[in-house]
């Protein structure tokens, strides 16, 4: 379906690193605003550019397809663009390949176009990309689940009964998810950090992080209609990188019964590109085995994995960033179309631009734990970052930073940085 936008030996007459996370075969969507002044366009990225798809549609770019006539590319989200389903994307990003594909001239050669439509990155600001309506967070990594069950119930009852048959998740909280560079503010809160005492309002003293991905739904199903799990990644336009903050000691004291609240919903940062589907189809690959076999509704979702190799960096206030964590995204034990199947099988409509994003994703080895909370387990072994400093949870002035990537034979097909600074508590 991609067409041979997905040819490995494509190369741009836009000059691309190898290690540029966005070559040709990559060609995401996302929003941007010139910080000369303009107005929030849609846009896509090759190598340090970004490509205005509003001026190219001015330009008939993009006739052929079903974007023609729609003013999608002049609307400051990607929403309308997310609605018109699978073949406007894939017709999109074959036309931007074409256009930028070394062979081709109409736009490198037409000086007045190409001055307007390609604009170097460091010109663009860009924007949080979709109007998110619904936010839903899985925990569908088998390892983080482990880690965490461990750490407060005891290995022998790490994972709950429920968590090998269906994918866990909790709605979380649209309004505070913002895009990467937007500082976050240490969020307060009750705690309650001495049993014998009565709990406490204060600054979170346990910020964390979590490596995860999400996806946005293009097209949604109706209120009562179920998505098959053969069906479900039709409904996904594209993944992103997620930051899903976390104040720890405020989610131990509010966690029960009902599960993760304020400890959450303070902000949830998400990285500015969205990859299509398309785009990572090369990357596809098996995902864990599932034992026991998931019910029938479920089922045949095993060969929705991506290897997309995924690292967590911080960077302490004016120093070097460390690399904490080295994960991968194939680590999920349920994929994306088993998630999205189980949020509509009891018949919620899942709507255009709603985000569903994994939970923390967590690999086999110790480095590959994606929370501080697995990584220095529970403050019991403090990260040692290479200026020395020690980190046992997220200290005011640090930058935390995750970043993703496809690695493909001489180029990456990646997902930029989603990043964001711990401010102190007002
Ligand atoms: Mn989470």
């Amino acid at each position: 379906m991609a067409g041979d936008a997905n040819d490995p030996k494509l190369r741009s007459w836009v000059e691309v690193a190898s290690d540029s996370h966005f070559p040709i075969q990559n060609l995401p969507f996302g929003v941007g605003c010139p910080k000369a002044g303009g107005e929030l366009r849609v846009c896509s990225a090759i190598g340090d550019f970004v490509l205005d798809l509003a001026v190219l549609d001015e330009a008939d770019a993009f006739d052929e397809t079903a974007v023609a006539g729609t003013e999608v590319f002049h609307e400051p989200t990607l929403n309308a663009f997310m609605a018109l389903g699978h073949e406007a994307w894939s017709a999109t990003r074959q036309a931007l390949s074409r256009l930028l594909r070394d062979d081709c001239g109409e736009l490198r050669d037409d000086t007045e176009l190409r001055e307007r439509a390609l604009l170097p990155a460091d010109a663009v600001e860009l924007q949080l990309p979709v109007d998110v309506g619904d936010y839903t967070d899985f925990y569908s990594s088998r390892e983080h689940a482990t880690n965490v069950g461990t750490m407060f119930r005891g290995a022998e009852n790490a994972l709950m009964p429920n968590w090998l048959h269906l994918p866990v998740g909790y709605h979380g909280r649209s309004s505070s998810i913002i895009v990467s560079g937007a500082p976050v503010r240490r969020p307060q809160g009750q705690t309650r950090p001495d049993d014998a005492q009565p709990p406490v309002f204060g600054a979170s003293r346990m910020v964390d992080f979590e490596l995860e991905m999400g996806f946005f739904i293009g097209p949604g199903n109706a209120s009562g209609d179920a998505v098959p799990v053969g069906e479900a990644e039709s409904h996904i336009f594209g993944m992103v990188l997620v930051n899903d903050w976390s104040a720890r000691d405020i989610q131990k004291w509010e966690y029960q019964p009902l599960g993760p609240f304020l400890a959450k919903n303070f902000a949830t940062t998400i990285s500015p590109w969205v990859v299509t589907l398309d785009a990572l189809e090369p990357f596809r690959c098996a995902g864990p085995p599932q034992e026991p076999a998931p019910l029938e509704n479920l089922r045949g979702g095993g060969d929705g994995a991506f290897n997309i190799a995924l690292e967590v960096w911080l960077a302490p206030d004016g120093g070097d960033a460390t690399r904490l964590c080295q994960s991968n995204c194939r680590y999920l034990y349920w994929s994306m179309a088993q998630q999205l199947a189980h949020h509509a099988s009891g018949g919620c409509n899942l709507r255009t631009g709603d985000l569903l994003a994994s939970g923390t994703i967590s690999g086999p080895t110790d480095d590959s734990r994606g929370s501080m909370l697995e990584l220095a387990w529970r403050g019991e072994q403090p990260l040692t970052l290479d200026s020395g400093e020690q980190r046992g949870s997220i200290q005011d002035g640090d930058i935390v930073t995750l970043t993703g990537w496809c690695q493909g034979d001489g180029f990456r097909v990646g997902f930029g940085e989603c990043s964001g600074k711990l401010l102190p508590a007002h």
